[in-house]
């Protein structure tokens, strides 16, 4: 196990200020290197080169909001919505329960709607009863009250991802309409309420968003050590043409560019909290064919190969030229088993892999509840 770091200014491990970061995320060259070194030797020492997969269903695309960057919100009449039957998403998790991938997100638009949580709670019961409660589930449906997220925790959610997308409030607002339903505050209570109920939560960014600097960016990371995340998904912004954002295309940084920073993003926050779980997102293939791979050398320790059935992929495109979307379950797993040696790491088959900072974070709740 690597010990002795390569030197970095300014990068204390776990305490970085906010201009030691802003100078990581605009480095290049040898220094770029240079974190990238020293982020890699944090990921060994303390999560190990070790790969945990989460098999993706995307089971709805269904969706109440209008964000003003994705491809499926509610008023882009050119998607097909479609919604999995329950026998489709029970069939997926056994696929993923049978193939040792022991866990699973369940993704969707986001819905509040008394027939949508009843919908989940019932999903999460026959996930569980079918594969011998073998899988930990993550979900990701959105902003939902404090009781939805409780009844689904009681169900067997284990995992929560919902993410900030920027911890600016003003570019946050940008970002969103000012309809009422898509308030910063409102999403800021629901991660306290995520967190609250017991759930490993996960929140991310977009990173190269039309008006974000890279202040923004760093006060981001500041944002995810001080909410005391457990895990995150960041990834790069790609431009969808039937979105409101797609105005501002001529703003955006090159390719190449946002996802350089996102590599520098996932590297700063390895060093800012060693112990979390970070995955290496879809997004960044779309850039580089090998963009996962090296997000997984670099740092990250979590990949969510696509379990959807491939009928419906074509219908969640978030953003263009998404890829494996023609491809199935199985393919993909091919082909991800090649690039994880690639990237020199090794897939945890049959291991939960539950975020380490969760766990120490879980026993400081316990003993405060013991008046230790
Ligand atoms: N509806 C749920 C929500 O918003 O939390 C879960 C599904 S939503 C599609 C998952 C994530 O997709 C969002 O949090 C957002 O960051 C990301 N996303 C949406 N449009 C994107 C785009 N154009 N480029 C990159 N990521 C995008
Ligand atoms: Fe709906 Fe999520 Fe897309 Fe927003 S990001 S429009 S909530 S699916």
């Amino acid at each position: 196990m690597k010990q002795d770091y390569p030197p970095l200014e300014g990068a204390g491990g776990g305490s970085l200020c906010a201009d030691s970061l802003l100078s990581l995320l605009r480095t290049t060259g040898p220094e770029k290197t240079r974190l990238f070194e020293r982020s890699a030797a944090i990921k060994e020492q303390h999560v190990g080169n070790r790969v945990y997969f989460r098999g993706l269903i995307e089971f709805s695309n269904i969706c109440q909001k209008n964000c003003l960057y994705c491809g499926i919100r509610k008023n882009n009449e050119q998607v097909r919505r479609y919604n999995l039957t329950d026998d489709e998403v029970v069939e997926a998790a056994r696929f993923a329960a049978d193939n040792n991938y022991a866990s699973l997100v369940l993704q969707s638009g986001e819905v509040e709607t008394g027939n949508f949580t009843r919908r989940v709670a019932h999903l999460l019961t026959r996930i569980h009863r079918e594969t011998g409660s073998r899988l930990r589930i993550t979900l990701s449906c959105g902003e939902q009250d404090k009781e939805t997220y409780k009844m689904w925790h009681d169900c067997g959610a284990h995992r929560y991802l919902l993410r900030i997308e920027s911890s600016n409030q003003a570019l946050y607002e940008k970002l969103h309409p000012g309809d009422g339903l898509h308030m910063y505050r409102r999403r800021r209570e629901c991660l306290d309420a995520l967190q609250e109920t017991g759930y490993q939560v996960g929140t991310g960014v977009m990173i190269g968003l039309p008006f974000q600097t890279v202040e923004d960016l760093a006060n981001d990371l500041l944002f995810m050590q001080q909410f005391n995340i457990d895990m995150v998904g960041m990834g790069p912004y790609l431009e969808h043409s039937d979105t409101p954002l797609y105005a501002y295309r001529d703003q955006l940084l090159p390719l190449e560019e946002r996802f350089q920073l996102t590599l520098k993003m996932i590297a700063c926050l390895r060093i800012l909290m060693p112990d979390i779980n970070i995955a290496a997102t879809t997004a960044l293939q779309s850039i580089d064919k090998l963009g996962r791979e090296k997000a997984i050398k670099i740092g990250a320790n979590v990949i969510m190969p696509n379990i959807t059935p491939g009928k419906y992929r074509d219908d969640y495109l978030l953003y263009q030229n998404k890829p494996c979307t023609d491809e199935n379950a199985d393919d993909c797993k091919t082909c991800l088993e090649a690039r994880i040696a690639l990237a020199e790491n090794e897939i945890a088959y049959g291991e939960w892999g539950d975020s380490k900072h969760f766990r120490e974070r879980d026993k400081g709740r316990g003993m405060r509840d013991e008046g230790v």
